[in-house]
């Protein structure tokens, strides 16, 4: 059985929680705002546009989530790109879930779930071999 539950729209790290127990893997949604708002083309555009902006640079680069958002939204004044912040880290999020990516914040990896402030991405590393 799998440990740690992500939700499917903001890629938060959900606590188990009693009614789970029977059938944990029937529970995507951190909360009923989460299971409202489905994932639509501009939520995917956004982790297409974190992955390929990462994907054109070099290995270590790091890409702030702002910049997903310049993509998607390339019409957009700058005063209005905020509004959509939220959306990209929580595409961001989904990707860490997925094992593609990490979030940093000053350098270091930081938990998605937690991190407050300005994140950096960064493609996940392959561990090296052992
Ligand atoms: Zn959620």
């Amino acid at each position: 059985m799998q440990e740690t539950l992500t939700c499917a729209r903001c890629g938060r790290r959900m606590t188990r929680r009693r009614r789970w127990r029977d059938r944990p893997d029937t529970v995507r949604y951190c909360s009923d705002a989460c299971r409202n708002r489905r994932i639509g083309q501009s939520d995917r555009a956004l982790e297409a546009a974190i992955v390929s902006l990462l994907e054109s640079r070099s290995a270590s680069a790091t890409i702030c989530p702002s910049e997903a958002v310049r993509v998607v939204y390339p019409e957009l004044p700058g005063s209005e790109l905020r509004r959509h912040m939220e959306a990209a880290r929580q595409a961001a999020r989904r990707l860490i879930a997925a094992g593609s990516l990490e979030m940093l914040q000053r350098g270091h990896v930081v938990a998605p779930s937690t991190a407050r402030g300005p994140i950096r991405l960064r493609l996940k590393r392959t561990p090296p071999e052992a």
